[in-house]
């Protein structure tokens, strides 16, 4: 990449978040004793994803413990996070694979053994006990915040309980491997638990901090870890837009060995609207939208074989 974005965040220390309480490196649970669901926000997923750090580093400096059931923070590439580089700010996604493919069964009990695989292992046991889920993220491109709920009715109507961002986005995730988001219960709409992944913007810009840290109390408030009063003395940006929801249809997966080439400076959410228009080129084979009305959401620059270039979807509410 030579149109860099600006690095507009710095990295927090988590060092002192290593030994945590739970025996697993970099996770740490609060008991209120009292019933209620266990809850877990996790950062750095991906490790160049600054801004779910400093955002459960600021939830630990306030020393927030729930009102009712548990609360784990978790920093959960936090090789990949400790190897952040604003030179070369893209190098530290992952160290060996990306972390957030490697939820199915089959890898996990599988015998491919990286850096992510075994650190997925060692934190399975805790995920295991969660009940709701929310994992921080942001994006390479300059796109407003989204909230991924999954395919599932429950993530959407949780989503929408959180009330922000303002766009929700219902998907499946991608063909290269199961997400945290979709893993165990969380993927199945009989079970009462739950995931949200939210794209707080563009990895290294200001707003993408304040989002995480305002997307973090309101779910919070709607998991009963902290009351409402905590949330308004504390959120950045009180105003909430009615949220819009997008029904993702599937993922546009890369064939060639090369990144997608865009037709057009996509950013994402861009409504295109005649189906069978041509938004790019994967290798030499011509890419086009599925249907009228197609919202483009995602569109990656980066990515290559195997990899979503974009998802496409409707708006429908
Ligand atoms: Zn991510």
């Amino acid at each position: 990449m030579n149109d860099l974005p600006n690095i507009e965040l710095a990295p927090v220390d988590i060092e002192p978040y290593r030994s945590g309480n739970t025996g697993i490196p970099f996770m740490t649970t609060f008991d209120s004793g009292k019933p209620g669901p266990h809850v877990m926000v996790m950062a750095v997923t991906h490790g160049n994803e600054l801004c779910g750090a400093i955002a459960v580093d600021w939830l630990f400096k306030q020393d927030v413990r729930p009102l009712a059931g548990k609360l784990t923070l978790g920093f959960s590439n936090w090789r990949a996070y400790q190897s952040f580089d604003a030179a070369d700010p893209f190098a530290s996604r992952f160290v060996d694979e990306d972390i957030n493919r490697v939820w199915d069964v089959s890898t996990l009990e599988g015998d491919r053994v990286t850096v992510e695989t075994e650190r997925a292992r060692e934190i399975r046991p805790l995920l295991d006990d969660i009940d709701l889920l929310l994992d921080i993220h942001s994006m390479t491109t300059v796109c407003g915040p989204l909230m991924l709920c999954g395919p599932h009715q429950k993530g959407r109507e949780l989503a929408k309980a959180v009330g922000i961002p303002e766009h929700v986005v219902c998907d499946e995730g991608h063909a290269a491997g199961k997400r945290m988001r979709d893993y165990g219960g969380f993927g199945d709409p009989a079970s009462p638990k739950n995931a949200l992944l939210v794209e707080c913007g563009q990895h290294w810009e200001a707003r993408s901090a304040q989002v995480a840290h305002d997307v973090i109390l309101k779910f919070l408030e709607v998991t009963g870890v902290v009351d409402a009063d905590f949330v308004a003395e504390h959120i950045k940006v009180a105003a909430a837009p009615a949220q819009k929801v997008i029904e993702v249809s599937g993922p546009y997966t890369i064939e060639a060995d090369q990144p997608f080439t865009w037709k057009d400076n996509y950013t994402g959410f861009e409504v295109i609207e005649k189906g069978g228009t041509v938004i790019g080129w994967d290798g030499d084979k011509e890419v086009s939208t599925p249907y009228d009305e197609c919202v483009l959401i995602m569109p990656n620059r980066i990515k290559s074989r195997g990899h979503s270039a974009v998802r496409f979807g409707r708006y429908v509410d």
